[in-house]
């Protein structure tokens, strides 16, 4: 599930930054430099990422015993020794941290590392991909003698890091895994002011808490809905590795109940490609179109079948909806479907027309850019398929939008929506067992909180 781009209201101050609460590369400092015992590092590194270990929800542990040994042992392997033997000068450690616009090569330049070196390592098969795309923040390890590279590291991901590392007979390339064990958490709260307080009162995160409501976002209006003596109960994943927590993962299941209103949804992934959040009734929680594709600022224009043009001054019917927002703002594809138009229509200037199940179509106009997604590509919902701009006939930048079934144009804000695919009957079981023991979970996890709050 994509997170809820949608706006909510935060009537509080702002929170810290997501990303200033994630520990900071924390894997480097014992990486950087460790050319010698990286094999020794390996054979405690390597484990399944997957055997992720639950912790029960309402146990949740505040302090862990570290995964992994945090001081690394001591030896030396004998490469290095015979080098010193042989009298070569010791590794240095450095780091390269990427700024704007930087190259592998500008920082390889700048500390005087081996340019020919790079040229191997950055063709190196099952190194070149992770080494292609740089991003400003980036750290790179790298072990040099005198410029001559002996070892580079780079994170991958949170679980696994790319190492290259010179060896007699060449550059060794491996993937690191790392041991992300994922722990499952809840919680439990009562609005009080707002909902981003009542999350952070109970030691939500911000994300977690835009998480939840892109569940719910079909059933309840974020903005206009939520009322002061609404819960909330929500389970996640949280990643942690090697002690330190990584950061909150996915939500496994929650409730809202919202002026009285229970709304439950579970996770559920099958090995036929069925993800999503379902219902207890096997329903999905989402509908098979967004109501509006793009976060606007505004509606400068509804639909009207006797619209007086702006800029044309005559009698034509506006077929869609105009939502008003900054140029290149993305436009998201309204449901799942296939791109039939791509391309410079009259007055719709940048137009993408999409075909979905059920005879709909939709259309996306004036737009400022397309996105990736070429003609004949399938899109999912959410993806992002262009840029508010201005293109054809527009007196300001917005997204023109037609919904159309059977080729008659209807409002895209008053259409009753399909409904999102169900589980399929032949999976129905399979969800029952795996959804049962989260519902009982977050019932009791609500008991609890609540016992625990009416003191
Ligand atoms: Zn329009």
């Amino acid at each position: 599930m994509k997170p809820y781009s949608g706006s909510i209201r935060h009537d509080y101050k702002d929170s810290p930054n997501e990303a200033s609460e994630t520990p900071k590369r924390h894997w480097s400092w014992f990486l950087f430099g460790l050319s010698l015992p990286l094999l020794v590092v390996t054979l405690f590194l390597v484990t399944e990422s997957d055997e992720s270990e639950v912790v029960p929800v309402l146990d949740i542990p505040k302090t862990t015993e570290s995964p992994v040994p945090l001081s690394l042992p001591q030896t030396t392997s004998a490469t290095i020794d015979s080098d010193l033997e042989n009298g070569d000068p010791p590794d240095e450690s450095i780091q390269l941290s990427v700024g704007p616009g930087e190259s592998l090569e500008l920082l390889f330049r700048r500390h005087d590392l081996s340019l020919a070196d790079l040229s191997v390592i950055s063709r190196l098969s099952g190194a070149a991909t992770h080494l292609r795309i740089l991003l400003p923040g980036d750290e790179i390890n790298i072990t040099h003698q005198e410029g001559r590279v002996t070892s580079l590291m780079r994170e991958i991901d949170e679980a696994s890091v790319l190492s290259i590392v010179r060896e007699p007979a060449g550059f060794k390339v491996e993937i690191i895994e790392l041991h992300v064990e994922s722990r499952l958490v809840g919680a439990h709260g009562v609005i009080e002011r707002s909902l981003f307080e009542a999350s952070q009162d109970v030691g939500i995160s911000d994300n977690v808490t835009m998480n939840m409501a892109g569940i719910f976002q079909w059933d309840i209006d974020f903005i206009q809905d939520v009322r002061i003596g609404d819960e909330f109960t929500v389970m996640y994943e949280e990643l942690w590795r090697e002690g330190v927590k990584l950061k909150d993962g996915e939500i496994v299941a929650a409730e809202f109940i919202n002026q009285g209103t229970s709304f439950r949804a579970a996770r559920y992934i099958n090995d036929n490609g069925v993800s999503g959040y379902f219902t207890p009734e096997g329903r999905s929680v989402r509908k098979a179109f967004i109501r509006a594709p793009v976060d606007f600022t505004r509606i400068s224009s509804n639909f009207n079948p006797n619209r007086r043009h702006p800029m044309l001054n005559t009698i034509r019917a506006h077929r869609g909806v105009d939502y008003a927002a900054p140029t290149g703002t993305p436009i998201k594809a309204a449901g799942d479907g296939r791109v039939t138009f791509r391309s410079v229509r009259n007055g719709y200037g940048n137009a993408i027309i999409l075909q979905h199940g059920g005879n709909i179509t939709t259309l996306y106009a004036h737009m400022s850019q397309f996105a990736q997604p070429r003609i004949g590509t399938r899109v999912r919902q959410g993806q992002t398929i262009g840029f508010v701009g201005m293109s054809g006939l527009a007196t300001g930048p917005h997204l023109h939008y037609e919904y159309r079934v059977n080729g008659v144009h209807r409002n895209p804000r008053t259409v009753t929506l399909p409904p999102a695919d169900p589980v399929p009957t032949d999976y129905r079981e399979s969800f029952q067992m795996t959804v049962a023991p989260l519902w009982r979970q977050l019932d009791a996890y609500r008991r609890t909180k609540f016992s625990l709050n009416s003191n």
